[in-house]
């Protein structure tokens, strides 16, 4: 089997100057899931490691540095999802954590549940071990104070707003990340963690942390999503990309009529990466920019801002 893995940072409008440290940060993490796969580690280990490597690097809307929602604190969502079983789990809103993606992996390995939200989340993790951390830096604090201030009039009458807003400037969201890979023994596994939509509401929880929305793995396909949540929840990208794999088309030919339909039925600022089980990355966007970085069996890991 040959083994994969590609990872994204998120779709948006990357600010002129982070291009460099966007991609750096992501063929890191790549680079720490390709040591783990090519150790003939599984490919549940790989997106995991990856993803960590993403959330402890503050440049993206995940784990530390994440976005603050309205009321001015993060509530991180994660999922994990692995072919095998389709076993799957995922947290949402939780406040004080550093790595959701391994709380939301305990949730797979240690419950009967799919998904844990809010105090519930946040306590589970506690009794998993995970200590307190407070995810909020001072750059995305004082991000915050100047996104609420010049928000306030758009805000005004009701979310539409708020959405069109953040459609018409991006950089306001994106920055999420997302792995897929193949491991050598066939196994596809996917994780993506987000700190979600900036000024979202308290609460609202995006398609990152819901199985088929904002990750997936089955037998055939891993994928995640990126971009405004509420658009990838009601088209359920991700397993709307394995349905078409499984219905016999090609991962790039899947991935590209997923979006397209996004864009017909949404206008959606979206991207999407997948990996196949031939071991086949795949990374589409409608967004000006989706920092992302792969590699397929020998091949160097390449990282790039855009497709
Ligand atoms: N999809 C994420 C959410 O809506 C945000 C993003 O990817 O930028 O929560």
């Amino acid at each position: 089997m040959t083994i994969a893995l590609i990872a994204h940072g998120g779709a948006g409008k990357w600010r002129p100057g982070s291009d460099d440290d966007a991609l750096q940060g992501l063929a890191a993490a790549v680079e720490a899931g390709r040591a783990i796969l090519a150790g003939g580690g599984s490919a549940m280990d790989a997106v995991c490691a990856t993803v960590v490597a993403l959330e402890d690097n503050p440049i993206f809307n995940a784990g530390t540095g994440a976005v603050l929602n309205f009321d001015g604190f993060c509530e991180l969502d994660a999922c994990v999802m692995e072919s095998r079983e389709s076993r799957v789990g995922a947290v949402s809103g939780l406040q004080r954590v550093r790595n959701p993606v391994l709380v939301a992996r305990k949730v797979m390995e240690q419950t009967d549940h799919v998904m844990l939200t809010g105090d519930g989340a946040q306590r589970f993790a506690r009794v998993m071990g995970f200590p307190d951390h407070d995810p909020v830096t001072p750059e995305r604090r004082a991000d915050w104070f100047d996104k609420r201030n010049r928000i306030d009039e758009v805000l005004g009458e009701h979310a539409l707003k708020m959405r069109r807003f953040l459609k018409d400037h991006p950089e306001y969201a994106g920055g999420t990340v997302g792995a897929a890979a193949v491991d050598a023994g066939g196994v596809l596994a996917a994780a993506t963690s987000t700190g979600g939509v900036t000024l979202k509401m308290v609460g609202r929880v995006g398609d990152s942390p819901v199985p088929g929305a904002g990750n997936y793995a089955c037998a055939r396909v891993a994928a995640s999503a990126t971009g405004t949540g509420e658009f990838v929840l009601r088209s359920l990208a991700t397993r709307s990309i394995a349905e078409r794999v499984e219905q016999g088309a090609g991962l790039a030919q899947a991935v590209e009529a997923v979006l397209a339909r996004l864009g017909e039925d949404y206008d959606a600022d979206v991207g999407l990466i997948a990996v196949d089980d031939r071991g086949t990355p795949v990374a589409r966007h409608r967004t000006r920019d989706m920092p992302h970085a792969f590699f397929s069996g020998d091949s160097p890991v390449v990282a790039r801002m855009r497709v």
